[in-house]
């Protein structure tokens, strides 16, 4: 007999998020964990997810026997009709059949998808893109992902490779992209963007309360949201330099798609959302056909760090 609980986890490069949801498709438990130090084996990865479904079970109060399916998602390419991790940019997996390992560990159905096609999926099924056809999704984090709906279904490309528009190269003469490209959108409009921005201004002598946030790597976006907040003009131009180029982005993909929604989600946008999405709103009729852009609502998502979990909901439920 099936259970009546179903186990979504967000696997990401520093973290593992764990939720249970009921029959009601609500969250009665969460848990959160570190995932792994550099360097760290596929092996160590899938402890810490073991580890997040086990204690989450536990202390829940629930039985495994109970839970119906569990499903997963993960940065990078994956072939999410077979379940195998075929390329994390941030996480060790190689290749790997982690749907297999996952299924002969807990005896359910394991599912596993991209992140953020995951997280545009969970909007479209449950949150701020509900009763749209054709969207298309930018991710603001650490880096920049993308996820596309075509006529009601998730369009994963060939070999489920698509909808990479954080590589969508804006100037080929911009910032140095993780990539190895320049100018992509993830070099100018990313956390990593961001930050790149504002050390290069700290570096120059300029005065920013974000100097230290960025002085290792990239800043939280509680920090944007503070300096934002108190008007730091580093912040604001780095901010104002992202929107820009998401807006220039989002402009070539409805001028592509003729989306029915262009939606922006992920850490930045749960945090700073509404300056984002009013700047893009300022600037992104002169990048598009007005023709098209008449027909394009604009919006951001509105299950916040939920939106991956619910997201892996749908991939159980069938799509
Ligand atoms: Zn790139």
């Amino acid at each position: 007999m099936s259970g009546s609980y179903n186990i979504c986890l967000d696997v990401g490069g520093t973290k593992v998020l764990g939720a249970i949801f009921n029959e009601k498709k609500e969250i009665i438990h969460r848990l959160k964990k570190r995932s792994s130090e550099k360097g760290s084996s596929s092996e160590s990865v899938e402890k810490v997810i073991i580890e997040v479904v086990d204690e989450m079970v536990k202390e829940s109060g629930i039985q495994m026997s109970e839970v119906h399916a569990i499903a997963s998602c993960a940065p990078g390419i994956i072939d999410q009709s077979s379940g195998v991790v075929i390329f994390t940019p941030n996480l060790p997996w190689r290749n790997y059949d982690i749907k297999s390992a996952m299924e002969d560990r807990f005896g359910v159905p394991f599912f596993i998808g991209n992140d953020v096609n995951l997280g545009v999926l969970g909007e479209y099924k449950y949150g701020a893109a509900r009763g749209y056809r054709n969207i298309v999704g930018f991710f603001v984090g650490t880096g920049m992902g993308g996820g596309l709906i075509l006529n009601g279904d998730l369009y994963t490309g060939h070999q489920f490779k698509g909808a990479e528009f954080g590589h969508m190269i804006l100037d080929p003469e911009g910032p140095l992209c993780n990539c190895g490209q320049r100018g992509c959108l993830e070099a100018f409009s990313s956390k990593q963007g961001m930050s790149a921005y504002i050390r290069q201004q700290a570096a120059r002598g300029r005065e920013t309360r974000m100097a230290e946030a960025v002085s290792e790597g990239v800043f939280r976006s509680k920090k944007l949201k503070k300096a934002l907040a108190a008007h730091d003009a580093v912040a604001m131009e780095a901010v104002d330099r992202a929107c820009h180029y998401l807006a220039v982005a989002t402009g070539n993909m409805i001028n592509t798609f003729s989306p029915d929604l262009v939606l922006y989600g992920g850490g930045v946008i749960e945090a700073v959302g509404e300056t984002f999405l009013k700047k893009i709103l300022a600037e992104v009729d002169r990048y598009c056909l007005p023709q098209i852009r008449s027909t394009v609502d604009i919006k951001i998502a509105s299950l916040g760090d939920d939106s991956i979990l619910y997201g892996d909901l749908a991939l159980i439920e069938g799509i």
